[in-house]
């Protein structure tokens, strides 16, 4: 999980700021990794990030 984010409201705690990663300004929403909705985003990001987890495999 980024350091960034904010684990309560799972906000950009660097947002609009000078230190938003340029990574991040360049990202485009896509629906397979963003779901239509906030809920679909969180389910397809938690399954990703397990399933890609160093110790998984
Ligand atoms: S938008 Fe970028 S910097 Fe902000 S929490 Fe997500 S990955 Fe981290």
């Amino acid at each position: 999980m980024c350091a960034n984010l904010d684990e309560e409201s799972l906000i950009c705690k660097v947002w609009e700021t000078d230190q938003y990663p340029f990574f991040c300004r360049d990202f485009l929403a896509d629906k397979d990794f963003c779901g239509s909705n906030r809920q679909e985003a969180e389910e397809i990001l938690t399954f990703l990030e397990a399933s890609t987890h160093p110790t998984k495999g």
